[in-house]
């Protein structure tokens, strides 16, 4: 062998060794990626849902929000956060605490039931469901019977005059006035009581009535003490036929609208750099009244809860912070007064928002994972995180990720007060939540894995900000 050939075979050896070293490098880099991708316990993120709901509805201001309240709190204490604690925030807010409809067949002379007709009972949550601060209503004898009306269009103002002292009814459908705009209306034309009926919406679940609140920040002398409630298509049925054969309604309605405490739940991974600096996590945890919220929002609080778990154990250079949200369902109260009451240090410190509403997906009904992001700056990194998730779990391809920019200040969410005030937010949603607002939104609906999809994104992200 010469001489020149020995060195050529060292240098192909050494080429060689080189190029082994390159491949293996980018497969580590492929493998490892450059985000640190968080882990997501989907069992235990679906137990915790299994509590919550069992709980019961979680209406802000009940003794439901505030067990709930405290279990995350538990929880959060538990993962280890520092200063996992409650605050408190006093806001007018609603209790619904009995509502009955029933309808009688009066005889067609002298203004009195017929003895011989049994009412027709309806089922609170299933057929009729209040909508939020609706007055009360105290049945005391035949006279508090009701004659109904419907207003076809609820622009005309003679429409409204012949509903006066009546139970009137409308349609609802699109384009048609806010319930607020409605129930004040009714107010002003001496309406008695306001029934939205159910029509042209939710055909997959039968029409069945939601429950709405009113989006008013104000006192409680300023809303209308008329009971307000929406109906299913089949009972606005019945009652547009018993309004046209001497029909009354009966109506017995207890609804406490005060100034009561909503909470707020806050808990923090400590910074180990600049622990002032902080990434927020978070997503409202009260539900309506008529049903356990399981998708909307139990499960953004459970994605919150298992974040906490998982970002504990890590150690970023600036904290992240986590928190649940109370009032959302009535006007976004837990953020906003979180944020009246922080603002100095939210506006100084609050690097950015990530939000959780409603971010199951059903796969039964759809694939859709909307994760939406007022910045563009953030996408590709939120889009690496999620190719990087995918390489490790290929499983994942079944959701459909869609991280967009997306004018968040047009979708009513938590995420609302930061954006207002110039804080970078990201909001997560999900699919196939026909159960929204009703009885049914239960556990059955729900699909741990995919919370663990935007969970695991927004996770991430929150601690590449943080650590960077
Ligand atoms: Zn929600």
């Amino acid at each position: 062998m010469t001489k020149k050939i020995k060195i050529s075979v060292f240098l192909l050896i050494i080429i060689i060794i080189i190029a082994a070293a390159g491949v293996y490098a980018f497969n580590q880099t492929q493998n490892s990626g450059k985000y640190r991708i968080i882990s997501f316990d989907a069992e235990r993120a679906y137990n915790d849902v299994d509590i919550l709901t069992s709980i019961g509805p979680r209406l802000s201001g009940t003794d439901g929000e505030y067990q709930g309240a405290v279990y995350i709190k538990n929880q959060f204490e538990e993962a280890g956060l520092h200063n996992a604690h409650m605050e408190n925030f006093e806001t007018l807010l609603y209790e619904v605490n009995f509502a009955s409809v029933s309808m009688i067949q009066y005889l067609p002379l002298g203004n009195i039931p017929n003895p011989m007709e049994n009412p027709i009972e309806y089922e609170h949550t299933v057929d009729f469901v209040v909508q939020g601060y609706s007055g009360s209503y105290e049945w005391s004898g035949y006279s508090d019977d009701l004659e109904m009306v419907e207003i076809e269009d609820d622009s005309n103002d003679g429409q409204w005059q012949d509903a006066q002292d009546k139970a009137a009814i409308i349609s609802q459908e699109a384009g048609w006035a806010s319930n607020t705009e409605l129930f004040f209306k009714a107010s002003d034309f001496g309406v008695s009581a306001l029934i939205l009926h159910r029509e042209n919406n939710d055909e997959e679940l039968g029409h069945i009535p939601i429950s709405k609140s009113t989006g008013l920040p104000s006192d409680k002398s300023s809303y209308p003490d008329i009971p307000f409630f929406m109906v299913s298509e089949d009972m606005g049925d019945d009652m547009k036929e018993g309004m046209r054969s001497q029909m009354k309604l009966r109506l017995d309605f207890d609804v406490t609208v005060e100034k009561r405490d909503t909470w707020v739940v806050i808990g923090d991974v400590r910074g180990s750099e600049k622990p002032e600096k902080y990434v927020m996590l978070g997503g409202h945890h009260d539900t309506v009244y008529n049903g356990p919220g399981a998708v909307d929002n139990t499960a953004g609080t459970v994605t919150v809860i298992e974040l906490a778990r998982q970002l504990a154990r890590t150690n970023p250079k600036r904290s992240i912070r986590l928190a649940t949200w109370g009032g959302e369902e009535e006007g976004l109260w837990g953020s906003r007064k979180y944020f009246a009451a922080h603002e100095e240090d939210v506006l100084k410190n609050c690097m950015f928002y990530l939000n959780f509403d409603m971010n199951n997906v059903d796969l039964e009904r759809g694939n859709a994972l909307p994760i939406l992001v007022s910045d563009n700056s953030s996408i590709k990194h939120m889009k690496a995180i999620s190719r990087q998730l995918l390489s490790k779990e290929p499983e994942l391809d079944k959701y459909n990720i869609d991280i967009r920019f997306y004018n968040l200040l047009t979708i009513g969410s938590d995420h609302i007060i930061f954006l207002r005030n110039n804080i970078q937010v990201g909001s997560a949603f999900g699919d196939g939540s026909w159960e929204y607002h009703t009885y049914l939104d239960t556990i059955d609906h729900v699909n741990a894995e995919s919370l663990s999809v935007s969970g695991r994104i927004f996770g991430s992200y929150a601690l590449y900000i943080a650590d960077k």
